[in-house]
């Protein structure tokens, strides 16, 4: 997914590492890897399915804020189910908006 280019910094440690985008057009940007297919952003670590961790989440961009933001209880959502598909794991609860 892509996002607005003004939530990177070129200075690590308070937004969006420049170094793990990629441009998307004029203004927005996207995570490096996340633009192909398969696609897995650079900043992920793990494995899927098994443990993973956002490498940058504490200044991850706003569309991974706003993703699944009940699965860390267990809920789903549809967005959620469909990555928890193309994965094939078992879905979660899920929680209509
Ligand atoms: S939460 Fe982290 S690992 Fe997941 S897509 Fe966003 S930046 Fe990448």
């Amino acid at each position: 997914m892509s996002f607005p280019g003004d939530e990177v910094d070129a200075a690590p440690g308070s937004r969006v590492p420049e170094a793990l985008v990629e441009p998307v057009g004029r203004d927005l940007v996207c995570m490096r890897g996340t633009a192909g297919s398969p696609s897995r952003c650079v900043a992920l670590r793990g494995i899927i399915g098994q443990s993973v961790s956002c490498a940058i989440y504490e200044f991850r961009p706003v569309v991974c804020r706003d993703f699944a933001p009940l699965a860390a209880v267990g809920r789903g959502d549809e967005a959620c189910s469909d990555a928890r598909r193309r994965h094939g794991m078992p879905q979660l609860d899920f929680v209509a908006a």
